[in-house]
């Protein structure tokens, strides 16, 4: 039986509430997680740091945000009749849309009864006497159950960069994945954005739109490719729902969860004009095409990797007036397709604006911040507002910023310092009863989110009904399966040039101490073979856990 939190802040020490299962986290992964777990009869809280749900799409409010999946891809497929009572407007959804779908879903099935927002979980400790999980929130109060769902969402620790004087500065400052409720007015005022990753390119774009002046500040460049977004009339929206099954099972062909499906010839059997055509095509197609739906031997092959390279900085070239200043937004140090590709929507053509300025800072930091803006090379400049586009603590600070604690105390921080280990992405041994969605070295971690997203969700589902059928109160992964899946994602990752760049995919952040060594965060193996590891597991009754 489930029950209710009290709404007033309890004390401290009043016993615990006890649930079946808790789940962290209302996005699109936490609340799919909460429906099947309700269906299995299960009591289910679940645990909410926001003010409502939508995880990401709650956070991320920052102008120009959308999604660079297909719209009708980012949607939950479970239900038939959710499908037939949304529309969306534009082939790739803006945020405000995503977050009233989620509003939407979360209305249709009730969930908000269920869970508890304004509320970051402190610890998660394994109590081995009970096999339970206790939690504590950072106001103090505290909830068991045996199950813990991770839906922490894998870019969802917003991180600022490691500049002196960020609190100095006396304007306005915002990060992107910390974006205000209220409107951002930028007409007239001296706006710096630091950051050109996938948010800073949607920002910059939609920022230029309107602002007084505009200074960028990038360090790497990235390679960005068109996204070309267009509205979705009623009547497309209509051919588009009648097509769902056939979108879903397209996307469960691919790679990437995605509606692009990798070319198996390499770049180079084909002729400079054939391969030429394709790029161009590909160019012009939207969303990822250009990168998940390109010669599959550009993610592998550096000769065929630079052919793509190449045909993208040429329309760079084309697109940015100033030689010099295309030349700083080419990407030198690596290859297209490498890092995250950010999709634009006029992005380079903001520099051919006369109120906008770009500043590298790879060879020369950002010094400081002070009171008034940016010290850079020496020189003072003043500015009204400062974006922090800088990312996340991506796939590991969502779980570092709680104190997890498993068997004999042991904090998943330590065990996870060289990198994670984990079981298909879902468990790690000495964790018992804790599945994460979109943990690192899922299948779901390098894939469209909610396509594999739910087949996680589903996984995760199953495995708990068939430990309380069985009558078991604990699984985890056995040490000997843990290492043959970890070892995997690393033999994987060789093959490609991903894993030979840094990025958040490798694991580098050097605004946060020690995270200056590559690591794979992500499963490269591809969604359809993750899916079949994920069966044999359920066919062989879960051979490669161990269950007490
Ligand atoms: P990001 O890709 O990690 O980019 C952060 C940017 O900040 C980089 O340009 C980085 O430069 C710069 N930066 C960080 N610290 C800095 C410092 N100390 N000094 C100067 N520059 C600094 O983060 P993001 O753009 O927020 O994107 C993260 C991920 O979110 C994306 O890869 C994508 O998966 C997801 N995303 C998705 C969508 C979508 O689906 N529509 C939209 C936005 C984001 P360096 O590159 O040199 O480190």
């Amino acid at each position: 039986m489930s029950v209710e939190l009290s709404k007033h802040p309890t004390p401290q020490a009043e016993p615990p509430r006890r649930y079946d299962a808790i789940v962290i986290g209302a996005g699109i992964n936490g609340m799919y997680q909460l429906i099947r777990l309700r269906e299995l009869g299960l009591s289910v809280r679940v645990f909410e740091a926001g003010g409502d749900v939508g995880g990401t799409w709650y956070w991320n409010r920052y102008p120009g945000c959308r999604f660079d999946s297909e719209s009708y891809t980012y949607i939950y497929s479970f239900s038939r009749e959710l499908l037939d009572e949304w529309d969306w407007s534009e082939h790739f959804s803006p945020q405000p849309e995503t977050l009233r779908y989620c509003n939407y879903v979360a209305d249709k099935f009730d969930l908000r009864k269920d869970i508890q927002f304004n509320s970051r979980i402190r610890s998660a400790v394994f109590d081995e006497t009970g096999d339970q999980w206790e939690l504590e929130t950072e106001d103090g109060r505290r909830a068991r159950a045996r199950y813990l769902v991770m839906a922490l969402g894998p870019l969802s620790a917003p991180v600022m960069p490691n500049i002196a004087g960020i609190d100095e500065f006396e304007g306005e400052s915002y990060h992107t994945g910390l974006w205000p409720h209220q409107p951002v007015d930028f007409r007239g005022k001296r706006v710096a954005v630091i950051g050109t990753g996938a948010t800073g390119v949607q920002l910059i774009t939609e920022v230029a739109k309107t602002v007084g002046h505009l200074t960028v500040f990038q360090r790497r460049p990235n390679w960005c490719s068109p996204l070309r977004n267009r509205p979705i009339a009623s009547a497309e929206m209509r051919q588009i729902r009648a097509r769902y099954p056939e979108i879903f099972a397209r996307c469960m062909a691919s790679e990437g969860g995605f509606m692009h499906v990798a070319d198996p010839r390499k770049a180079l059997e084909v002729s400079a004009e054939e391969r030429e055509a394709l790029f161009e095509q590909l160019y012009n197609t939207p969303g990822f095409a250009i990168w998940m739906g390109n010669f599959r031997d550009t993610f592998t092959d550096r000769a065929a990797n630079d052919t793509i390279s190449e045909f993208i900085a040429r329309k760079i070239r084309e697109r940015v007036n100033d030689p010099r200043l295309a030349e700083l937004l080419i990407p030198k140090d690596h290859g297209f397709g490498m890092r995250r590709v950010p999709m634009e929507s006029g992005y380079y053509e903001v520099y051919n604006q006369d109120n906008v300025k770009l500043i590298s800072t790879l060879e020369t930091p950002i010094e400081r911040i002070t009171p008034r803006g940016i010290r850079h090379g020496g020189t003072d400049h003043e500015f009204d507002m400062i974006v922090y586009a800088t990312g996340f603590d991506a796939m590991l600070g969502s779980y570092n910023r709680i104190d997890i604690r498993g068997i004999g105390g042991q904090r998943l921080k330590d065990r996870w310092a060289e990198g994670p280990r984990t079981f298909l992405g879902i468990q790690t041994a000495g964790f018992p009863n804790m599945m994460m969605l979109i943990g690192p070295h899922t299948g779901a971690s390098f894939c469209n989110m909610p396509r594999c997203g739910e087949e996680n969700v589903d996984f995760v589902a199953d495995l708990i009904r068939y430990t309380e059928a069985q009558g078991y109160t604990r699984v985890q992964p056995k040490p000997q399966a843990e290492a043959q899946w970890t070892a995997h994602v690393y033999k994987v990752a060789e093959r490609l040039l991903i894993s030979q760049t840094d990025s958040w995919f490798t694991g580098i952040n050097r605004n946060i101490p020690g995270r200056d060594k590559r690591v794979f965060l992500l499963y490269g193996g591809g969604a359809p073979r993750y899916r079949e590891k994920c069966a044999q597991v359920v066919a062989s009754n879960y051979d490669e856990l161990e269950f007490a």
